[in-house]
């Protein structure tokens, strides 16, 4: 059976590249970098040359990115880290009601813990307003946390005019970078973000590396307490052979993105073009033009999205229902509901996303399948009545 695999935005593959990088570390690079013999000393430089490779990318210095376990790690490093350490100047955090959970039930613990947590709404297409982010700003206000791009709709923020209203306001501005990495450009400072979350998985790297991009100067209470690695920002030994993946994946995709966003940008418009043309009652969830290259998330009427994913599955095509960490509960996207799409419209919504190994034949196999699918669970339906 054909394989296509279109769920990129809930992991990808090892790039070939990263994969032939990384072997040694499996085999004869197994020091400690914190040894002072030579077992450490062969590995140390490794370390470095990763936080080289992704300050590059993020426009970013070295000393600023911090390695973690992962992407939701570093969300909760960011916003615990700031709550505890800005404790005495104010009990307030700015965020959205579409962050993903790494975002969302960290500022729940903290408001249980007895910070107080505003949710901004935002618009049909999922983006928030920048003038109500400033009108929610109070005195009290010690962090705003706005996501780059959805993971679920692929929706971008206007994460630049919020970070430059956060710095005059004097308040941290803390972005969920971990979907815009490798698929759209990222400049921290431009952006004005003084703590940004990065995963390695969502980039062609291997799962359990993330990295908390920290600015300059930051004083934020520590998530893991222990050794001094990490320039006692993080301790725990290093997921060593994950960093230097991490680092390498990011040398690859500053190198490929010039050429595969455009590429990737193309087969999703053939696919959403495909599906318009041979599927009725379908709508598009997430702004038309103001997205990630590779995201698309519909909604087709008349038919539980659940059912879909089974019906796809069967035919070797990988896609998400909502967001993975929902999937399995039968409960709308918490993102769709907030944009105020209808919840028997969310019921209905799929999201595919592309990546480098998506092919122009994948889309036509898709475009082959999906009416059929789609088909079949309609002619079930009680409330269908076609066209
Ligand atoms: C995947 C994802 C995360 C979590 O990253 P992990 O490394 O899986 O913990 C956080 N935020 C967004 C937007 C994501 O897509």
């Amino acid at each position: 059976m054909r394989k296509v695999y279109l769920d990129y935005n809930a992991t990808t593959p090892i790039h070939p590249e990263v994969a032939e990088f990384a072997r040694p570390f499996l085999h004869e690079l197994f020091g400690n970098p914190s040894s002072m013999h030579w077992a450490g000393r062969e590995v140390r430089p490794y370390i470095d040359q990763a936080r080289d490779c992704i300050a590059d990318m993020i426009h970013g210095n070295p000393e600023e990115i911090v390695f973690s376990s992962c992407g939701t790690e570093a969300d909760n490093h960011a916003i615990k880290g700031v709550a505890f350490a800005r404790r005495d100047r104010g009990n307030h955090i700015i965020t959205t009601r579409v962050e993903h959970p790494g975002v969302l039930n960290t500022c729940a613990y903290l408001e249980k813990r007895g910070l107080d947590v505003t949710y901004l709404p935002v618009d049909r297409y999922g983006i928030v307003d920048p003038d109500d982010v400033k009108k929610a700003i109070r005195k009290e206000t010690i962090l705003i946390s706005v996501m780059h791009a959805n993971n679920e709709t692929g929706t971008l923020m206007p994460i630049r005019e919020i970070g430059s209203m956060a710095h005059e306001a004097d308040i941290l501005f803390h972005s969920d970078m971990v979907q815009a990495l490798g698929k759209i450009p990222i400049d921290v400072n431009e952006m004005h973000v003084d703590l940004g979350a990065f995963s390695g998985h969502k980039v062609y790297a291997p799962k359990g590396v993330g990295i908390l991009y920290m600015r300059e100067g930051l004083d934020l209470d520590n998530l893991i307490h222990g050794g001094h690695q990490e320039a006692g920002r993080r301790a725990g030994t290093e997921n060593l052979i994950g960093i230097a993946a991490f680092g390498k994946a990011c040398e690859v995709m500053h190198r490929e993105m010039a050429e595969e966003a455009p590429r990737i940008e193309r087969l999703r418009k053939k696919l959403l073009e495909g599906i318009m043309t041979r599927i009725d009652d379908v709508q598009l969830n997430g702004h038309p033009e103001f997205r990630l290259p590779n995201t698309l998330n519909l909604s087709f009427g008349f038919v539980e999205s659940e059912s879909l994913l089974i019906g796809l599955d069967l035919a070797g095509i990988a896609v998400s229902s909502g967001s993975a960490c929902s999937s399995g509960s039968p409960e709308p996207s918490h993102v769709l509901l907030a944009m105020g799409i209808k919840p028997e419209v969310c019921q209905g919504a799929l999201r595919m996303s592309l990546g480098r190994d998506t092919t122009g034949e994948d889309i036509d196999y898709v475009l082959e399948v999906l009416p059929e699918v789609v088909g079949r669970l309609r002619s079930m339906s009680p409330f269908y009545k076609g066209k």
